[in-house]
């Protein structure tokens, strides 16, 4: 590997031995429990039926012995039930839609926006950014946690930040363009909307802008995603990981060697379980992500099943950080979808899509149940411009292979249509890619 540039934030933390990291998680772990028994009914109760209490942590193996929490108790303990503290110790609340039930709020207290504002700065560093830079940061300002997220962060770096948000793509690009933008912040999908507005604008971004680094999370991409983002916009592309309930944006990151996100474990402590029966798995297994915000004041989460499957690595990673990497997250359990009995993934459709240079990685899966009562799969996908003007000859060859491939990985019959370039509908946020029409009346 070549030697690249690395920045880091927070040496004390970031590079602190597994030994003495371990020593402090297992410290804070007890703190948490405890703050979470005596202050949240919920937690007290949850304990009491369970048989446990803050005494029987004594290491950080015993936190198996404590029961999950999941989205469900949040949505149970709709608005505020699971919050540790009075309302008025909270500076900000914000919530989240769900496609399916209630809202899940969240909150943070003055010192948990300190958390934030620190793992976010984390973030930046770890791409590569520093108080020089002018953060263009499309995320959506709102209930949403990324825009607001990414903005703490860009203030605590002492960046300049635009807060432009989602939307209006041609004057994100002129601000882009005429303010100097050097960082972009936003979604995959949307940061692939922006380099087609720019392309459609007859601007080059890569020549016409000063951007450089590109931070994308809140939705799966792909490493072919990442390619592409990279050539049409000419920044180097970093993953980001977070989810609302436990902190936002800035539970883990790449660094500049792309092998897996760095996980601030200092505030926020991993495991894998087994999906089926909850028992822990070690490093390096194939698994469900659980996390435990260590430090979280206003709504502290123990055992908090993400539904996100992925793989934790402790292995030495040449930046020098010590906090374990996670790979990136292809699929939430939430999202799987069961074609005729089969599990099928998104991301395993996304990647089928991808090998194919002849597609551009705007795509809908469609769901759908015959009267016969058999689930159909369909997916429509863009063609480039390229294969588009190569004509429906093409096109029907194209649609035969992609038609193959997915049957191949899939194992499922799919239907696949291939689109005109520019058809399927793009977002500010994030990208709708399934339509599961069968619980539709
Ligand atoms: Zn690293």
């Amino acid at each position: 590997m070549t030697d690249k540039k690395v920045l880091i934030w927070n040496r004390e933390f970031e590079t602190m031995s597994r030994s003495d990291l371990q020593k402090l998680q297992l410290e804070r772990l007890k703190e948490i429990v405890e703050w979470a028994t005596t202050h949240v009914p919920f937690y007290t109760e949850l304990y009491a039926n369970a048989g446990v209490s803050a005494d029987d942590v004594k290491s950080l193996e015993d936190i198996a012995r404590l029961p999950f929490t999941t989205k469900q108790d949040l949505r149970d303990n709709y608005p505020f039930g699971m919050f540790a503290v009075p309302l008025t110790e909270l500076r900000q609340i914000h919530a989240t839609s769900g496609t399916t039930g209630k809202m899940t709020v969240t909150g943070y207290t003055a010192k948990d926006l300190e958390v934030w504002g620190e793992t976010m700065a984390r973030v930046y560093t770890a791409a590569g950014a520093t108080h020089e830079d002018i953060v263009h940061n499309a995320y959506g300002y709102g209930l949403f946690t990324g825009g607001l997220g990414f903005h703490i962060g860009a203030e605590e770096i002492s960046a300049a930040v635009i807060p432009v948000s989602g939307g209006l793509s041609k004057r994100q690009i002129e601000i882009m363009r005429d303010f100097g933008s050097t960082v972009l912040t936003c979604t995959p999908s949307y940061a692939l909307v922006l380099a087609e507005e720019a392309k459609a604008m007859g601007m080059d971004v890569r020549k016409d802008t000063r951007l450089r680094i590109g931070i994308f999370g809140a939705e799966p991409w792909t490493e072919r995603m990442r390619l592409d983002i990279e050539e049409k916009l000419g920044v180097e592309a970093f993953d980001i990981y977070g989810l609302a309930e436990v902190i936002g944006p800035g539970v883990s990151v790449e660094c500049p060697y792309h092998t897996g996100l760095h996980i601030a474990e200092d505030h926020f402590y991993p495991e894998i379980i087994d999906p089926e029966s909850g028992e822990p798995l070690g490093y390096d297994q194939l698994g469900e992500l659980v996390f435990t915000t260590l430090t979280k004041e206003g709504l502290p989460l123990i055992r908090y099943r993400t539904r996100d499957r992925t793989i934790l690595r402790t292995d030495p990673c040449p930046c020098g950080r010590t906090m374990a990497r996670m790979e990136k997250v292809l699929g939430r359990t939430d999202d799987m979808l069961i074609i005729r009995g089969v599990n099928v993934f998104p991301s395993q459709v996304e990647h089928v899509l991808l090998e194919f240079n002849e597609l551009e990685p705007q795509y809908v899966i469609y769901t759908d149940r015959e009267k016969d009562s058999l689930d159909t799969l369909e997916v429509w996908v863009e063609a480039t411009q390229s294969l588009q003007d190569c004509g429906a000859a093409a096109i029907e060859g194209a649609t035969d292979k992609v038609k193959k491939a997915m049957q191949e990985t899939l194992y499922v019959s799919t239907v696949v249509k291939i689109v005109e370039p520019g058809s399927i509908q793009r977002s500010g946020g994030k990208a709708r890619r399934v339509v599961d029409r069968r619980e539709m009346p």
